[in-house]
């Protein structure tokens, strides 16, 4: 077969970078275009993405014709909808991704942010490609804007001096790239594409730039991706990228096909809550263009088969358990079948674990986010127990307790988009709980070591330690800043520095010193009749009287920190203050002293 005629499909797409960069405006602009610009008949939308016919790129390119020359051999590029890291974090595929190519968006003003290196990284991990949008150009100081022209028209229009600052801000990008070891170049200045990132000034805005943006992702992909392109005529591939139930369809997925052909009343194998499902399509589904008559209720209209790429709805029996992030086959024979249960029993495997190990358990919504959360905590070396789809439950508690046990610092849930099922009480081990991945990563990172810190300062000496005294009557030598008073310890110690609380749990000042028959002690035990001075803002006969009972207030932690880590030095009459205090401060906080117990 020569070249020419080897026929290709649309390259999947994606929309990456840094909050408010302007992805989604970009995206929108995009599909606005495509709708506007496409011939009579042709559809533009899918489930969960955006075609853009190549008679669409074509028009769009016109101006550019003696630029950038192309001749398209792709039917056209298929635009995921959904912007940004989570959702693609589900476009995944073994040892890769089903993007064939992405976008990054990087606003042109503000540069590289936290979000766009993370992008990379993980775009690097997937090993996507990608070029970059140097978005909201429009937004340079004396910038004219050309509505939708080409940047390379709309540029030869601005001033000299918006020319500079342009080029000073795309060199800022440059070096920005080059930090993290790439070549970029703007991309009318890329001799060599293989080598450097292209980099795409546009506006998601006013349009300018599209035409280019456009031009070159059909350009570079038609042209370096050909194998990959190449469409099979066998059974479909494909990947779930959401499981929805919809009014009177019941659960449906939402399925990149990537390969292949996908046909009504074919059997599917995917992966579930409970291992692999098989079942049969009931309807493929495409969003229906008004005024068709097919049609249904739930504003789709099915249709027969689908050739790759394309995103559609599938309805069939089965799919209450599906997993988004999973990949999805058809299957036509037996051998098949097997062939890809195994496979997909594979790779579940690899994502869903539980081991013995001390780690922390991690819990997400699907197996796309999960995988990029055990990559992140692998890579700053969190270790990670037991990784699971769905809500948290019984066992997830149980696991963490156990690596509690063994690790103290793992015994954590983080939690993405996931919640405990209904009734479960978590109260006795920490979730952490974000819905944006990296910062889940750093929370759980954050508090690891915020723990570890204090463990290490904390030792038994620094600990405030349950006591218990009674204020001798008789024994009042001063009433007043700071109080003196003769006291005896009931159980537990008493330090200097330790606060204190009557047996309502209020506040009534600090130890400031301790005698014992006239000499400084550092701490005071049961049974022994010593001189306390306490300062605060009190005085006897007013806030305390004599014959009062004090406690130290005993911070939560610290009781926690006694109960682990120093267990043996709790004597028998301390245990008994320390139910007492427990009893005082429930009232204030019904959590303390919970882990003890
Ligand atoms: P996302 O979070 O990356 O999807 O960003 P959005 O598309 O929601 O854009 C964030 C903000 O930037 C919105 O207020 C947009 O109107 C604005 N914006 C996006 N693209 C452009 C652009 O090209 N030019 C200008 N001036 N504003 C833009």
């Amino acid at each position: 077969m020569s070249q020419s005629t080897v026929k290709l499909r649309q390259p999947i797409v994606v929309v990456l970078g840094h909050v408010d960069h302007g992805k989604t405006t970009l995206l929108d602009k995009i599909r606005g275009t495509a709708v506007v610009k496409k011939e009579p008949g042709e559809m533009t939308q899918e489930v969960g993405a955006s075609f853009v016919p190549s008679s669409v790129i074509e028009k769009v390119a016109e101006p550019l014709r003696n630029i950038i020359p192309i001749k398209l051999e792709i039917p056209g590029l298929l635009f995921i909808d959904t912007p940004g890291h989570e959702l693609f974090s589900n476009l995944r595929k073994r040892g890769g991704s089903v993007a064939d190519i992405a976008i990054l968006v990087v606003d042109i003003t503000e540069g590289f942010q936290r979000q766009t290196t993370e992008s990379i990284n993980i775009l690097k991990e997937r090993k996507v490609p990608f070029l970059v949008a140097a978005n909201k150009i429009d937004r340079i100081p004396g910038w004219r804007p050309l509505e939708n022209q080409p940047f390379t028209i709309s540029l030869k229009s601005q001033s000299q001096n918006v020319q500079k600052s342009l080029d000073n801000y795309i060199y800022k990008l440059v070096m920005q790239l080059a930090e993290l070891g790439f070549n970029a170049e703007r991309f009318d200045r890329v001799k060599d594409f293989t080598k450097y990132i292209t980099i795409v000034p546009v506006s998601g805005k006013t349009g300018e730039g599209l035409p280019e943006l456009l031009a070159l992702l059909a350009g570079l992909t038609q042209h370096y991706l050909k194998t990959r392109l190449k469409i099979a005529e066998g059974p479909a591939k494909g990947v779930v990228l959401e499981v929805k139930e919809e009014q009177g369809l019941g659960h449906t997925i939402d399925v990149i096909i990537y390969d292949g052909i996908l046909r009504k009343n074919d059997t599917i194998v995917l992966g579930g809550l409970n291992g692999v499902i098989v079942t049969k399509i009931r309807n493929i589904l495409l969003p229906a263009p008004l005024q068709d008559m097919r049609v249904t209720k739930s504003g789709y209209r099915a249709i027969d088969e689908i050739v790759a790429a394309a995103g559609v709805k599938i309805s069939a029996p089965g799919l209450e358990e599906a997993l988004a992030g999973s990949p999805l086959y058809s299957v036509d024979t037996e051998d098949r079948l097997s062939d890809v249960t195994k496979t997909i029993l594979d790779e579940l495997s690899k994502v869903r674990f539980s081991k013995n190990d001390s780690g922390i358990v991690v819990k997400a919504d699907s197996l796309g986010s999960l995988e990029s959360l055990i990559m992140g905590f692998e890579k700053i070396g969190i270790p990670v127990r037991m990784a699971d789809i769905g809500p948290i439950s019984k066992r997830d508690l149980i696991e963490a307790e156990l690596s509690a046990k063994e690790n103290e610092e793992f015994g954590i849930i983080a939690a993405f988009r996931v919640k405990p099922l209904p009734g479960l009480d978590t109260s006795k081990v920490k979730i952490i709980y974000n819905d944006i991945i990296y910062q889940l990563i750093d929370e759980t990172q954050k508090y690891i070591e915020d723990l570890r810190e204090r463990r290490k300062r904390r030792t038994l000496d620094s600990l405030i330690l349950p006591g218990k005294l009674k204020i001798l009557p008789g024994y009042v030598f001063r009433r007043s800043d700071p109080v003196i008073v003769g006291v005896e310890i009931l159980g537990g110690v008493i330090k200097p520095k330790y606060p204190l609380i009557k047996e309502d749990g209020k506040r009534v000042g600090e130890v400031l010193g301790i005698q014992d028959n006239k000499k400084n002690v550092e701490r005071a035990t049961k049974g022994m009749e010593v001189s306390m001075s306490i300062k605060g803002n009190i005085m006897v006969g007013r806030h305390v009287q004599e014959g009062d009972v004090l406690y130290s207030d005993v911070p939560k932690e610290d009781l926690e920190i006694l109960f682990k880590n120093y267990k043996d030095s709790i004597t028998e009459d301390m245990m008994e203050v320390v139910k007492e205090i427990i009893r005082i401060k429930r009232s204030e906080d019904p959590l303390y002293g919970i882990t003890i117990q």
